[in-house]
C-alpha cells in the first residue's frame, strides 16, 4: 500500500511556527516515501472556526513550499459520514447519551486540563439504541475498563496508555450537534485511506482513543508519528499564546520560509 498522509489545520487562528514544524515533517515524510499528502481543514465547530483562517492557512502552507495533492477536504462538508459512523457505533453498543456538563466534570478535578469522565456517571449503551439522532445531547464512547492501549510511534517509540488512568469515556458528539474531534478525525482518516498520521505530541493520548475508535469501526489503525511540541523562549507551549511567532507575522517581518522552518525565528 502506498503512503498517504495528511496536513490537518484547525482554522481557529493563525498558523504559527509549531504548525510549520509539524506540517513540514508530515509533508517531508510523505514525499520521502513517494506518497501523497492531503490537506484537511478541520472546521467542524462553526462557533470557533473562521473561513478567513482556512484561507490564510492555505496561503501560509504555499508560502512555506508545502504543497498537497487533490482538493482540500473540509470537515464542515462531511457531516453525513460522521452521522453514519455515529449510527454504527450506537448500534454496536459503544455509545451512550451523557447529561453531564463540562462544568460538572471539571468540578471533580479543578486543576486537571483533561479530567477523566468518572465511571459512576456512565450510562448503559443499551439506552442509546432508542435514539434516531445524536442531536441535543452529548454522546460518549465507553472505553473498556483497565485496558492498556499500546502503539509504536515513529518518533517516540513504544507508547502505552491505560484506560481509566490516562483517559476515560470520551466525547463523540456534542450537544450543539457537532461531531467531536476524535470521531471526525478517525472517520476521515479511514475514508481517505491515510496510512500514517503525523501530528503534535499533544495528541498522544488522543491516539489511544482513536485506536479504540478505529477498532470499533472495524478499521486497521494507521501508523503514528508525533512531533515534539515547539515552545517559546520561556519554554511555554505555543498552543494558546503564540506571541508574534505566527507565520504571517514572521513573513511580514521579512523572514524567509527556510528561516521559519528552521526555527531560527524563535531566537
Ligand atoms: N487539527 C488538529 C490540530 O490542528 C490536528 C488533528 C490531527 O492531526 O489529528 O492540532
Amino acid at each position: 500500500m502506498s503512503y498517504r498522509g495528511r496536513i490537518a489545520p484547525t482554522p481557529t487562528g493563525l498558523l504559527h511556527i509549531g504548525h510549520a514544524a509539524t506540517f513540514s515533517t508530515a509533508h517531508r515524510r510523505a514525499r520521502d516515501a513517494g506518497g501523497e499528502i492531503l490537506l484537511r481543514i478541520e472546521d467542524l465547530d462553526p462557533h470557533r472556526c473562521q473561513p478567513e483562517f482556512a484561507t490564510t492557512a492555505m496561503e501560509d502552507l504555499k508560502w512555506l513550499g508545502l504543497d498537497w495533492d487533490g482538493e482540500p477536504v473540509f470537515q464542515s462538508q462531511r457531516r453525513a459520514h460522521y452521522l453514519k459512523a455515529w449510527e454504527c457505533l450506537r448500534d454496536a453498543g459503544f455509545l451512550y447519551p451523557c447529561h453531564r456538563s463540562r462544568k460538572e466534570i471539571s468540578s471533580l478535578a479543578p486543576h486537571c486540563e483533561e479530567p477523566i469522565f468518572p465511571s459512576h456517571w456512565r450510562r448503559d449503551p443499551e439506552e442509546a439504541k432508542s435514539f434516531a439522532s445524536p442531536a441535543g445531547l452529548n454522546w460518549r464512547f465507553r472505553v473498556p475498563d483497565g485496558e492498556t492501549i499500546s502503539f509504536r510511534d515513529g518518533n517516540f517509540g513504544a507508547v502505552e496508555k491505560l484506560t481509566g488512568r490516562d483517559f476515560g469515556d470520551f466525547l463523540i458528539w456534542n450537544r450543539d450537534d457537532i461531531p467531536a474531534y476524535e470521531l471526525a478525525v478517525v472517520v476521515d482518516d479511514i475514508l481517505t485511506g491515510i496510512t500514517e498520521v503525523v501530528r503534535g505530541a499533544d495528541l498522544l493520548t488522543s491516539t489511544a482513543r482513536q485506536i479504540l475508535l478505529h477498532q470499533a469501526l472495524g478499521a486497521k489503525p494507521p501508523e503514528w508519528f508525533h512531533c515534539p511540541l515547539v515552545c517559546d523562549a520561556q519554554g511555554n507551549r505555543l498552543a494558546k499564546r503564540t506571541g508574534g511567532l505566527e507565520i504571517q507575522t514572521l513573513r511580514n517581518q521579512g523572514q524567509t520560509p527556510a528561516q521559519v522552518l528552521s526555527g531560527e525565528a524563535r531566537l
